[in-house]
């Protein structure tokens, strides 16, 4: 209740009842909130119009596209979203410390899934995704009989937590969040650029061909930083951190990638390939016998 009485009051969004703070960002706060009409629960990201520039203000239209239902406009622009109660995947890998190989393909393979709708059928790159972009629907609470995977501590006797993926269920649906940087590309089967008449120089069309390798190269960095729990690029200074990304320089850490199988760090190694020529694309993603195995072994079982 106390919480209720600091959020703000939004010029025209009478319609909508806000209960608590769920994201903040530089340029937008989100809020869990009531439909008081239709009682529905949605999300609602509330942007301040002026922080944003000409170009921001054009990716937010983007942002609107694939998955506001409705907006409103004033000082503010207000995306009402669905709402993905079950948090970010960054949580999810906090609170488990890493994933097991199985609830990473399980999480993976969801977000591949949406990165192929987005290039081959909608024809948008993200730009954006990494763990705080994920979202989970929410996660069922079970008692585990499993204990908590931890590199750090000896296993634990019941904790009374859902272990997501290794004690029967599943983690549950994960969606794709956060179309802020998103940017339309070029139709390769039409040739044109999605949504206008070309004009488009040569130069564009490469450029953005390339562009939909920076989703694969991300989708690599999401697989790894799941699989150990901390991400293939670090560094406390940013130019270095520049410079190891520049050169992809990065390691499978012994201990933490001693029991990791060679499939995944070959998949992995596709996906971070410096070269974006070299790097998989969504549908050799697809193809590669970690994610079509797995999907395999587990269809063999149930
Ligand atoms: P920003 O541009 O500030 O990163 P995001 O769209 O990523 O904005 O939202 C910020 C945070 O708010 C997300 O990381 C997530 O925690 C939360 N969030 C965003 N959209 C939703 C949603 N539809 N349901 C639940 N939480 C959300
Ligand atoms: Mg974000």
């Amino acid at each position: 209740r106390e919480q209720r009485s600091k959020l703000p009051n939004y010029p025209g969004l009478e319609r909508y009842r806000l209960l608590q703070k769920m994201g903040d960002g530089a340029f937008s706060n989100v809020y869990k909130a009531t439909n008081v009409v239709t009682n529905e629960k949605v999300a609602i990201k509330v942007v301040r119009k002026r922080e944003l520039n000409n170009a921001q203000e054009r990716h937010l239209h983007r942002d609107m596209k694939p998955r506001a239902t409705e907006v409103v406009f004033h000082d503010y622009y207000y995306l009402v979203l669905e709402l993905l109660e079950g948090g970010e995947l960054f949580h999810q890998i906090v609170r488990l410390t890493y994933f097991s190989e199985q609830l990473s393909r399980h999480v993976i393979v969801q977000v591949a899934e949406g990165i192929r709708y987005l290039h081959e059928e909608v024809g948008v790159v993200h730009r954006d995704i990494k763990p705080e972009n994920l979202l989970f629907e929410p996660i069922p609470f079970i008692p585990s009989k499993v204990p908590k995977p931890n590199l750090f501590d000896e296993p634990k006797e019941d904790e009374g937590e859902f272990i997501p993926g290794v004690g029967g269920g599943g983690i549950g649906k994960v969606k794709i969040a956060d179309f802020g940087l998103s940017k339309v590309v070029w139709n390769e089967q039409t040739m044109t650029p999605c949504g206008t008449v070309g004009y488009t120089a040569p130069e564009i069309v490469k450029d953005e061909r390339y562009s939909k390798s920076v989703d694969m190269w991300a989708l690599g960095c999401v697989l790894y930083t799941m699989l150990c729990g901390f991400p293939p690029f670090y560094d406390e200074s940013i130019r270095d951190l520049t410079e190891k990304v520049a050169k992809g320089q990065y390691t499978f850490l012994s201990p933490w990638w001693d029991s990791i199988s060679d499939s995944a760090k070959d998949l992995i190694t596709h996906l971070l390939s410096v070269d974006p020529n070299k790097r998989y694309t969504i549908n050799q993603f697809f193809e590669h016998p970690w994610v079509k195995d797995g999907f395999e072994v587990k269809s063999a079982v149930s």
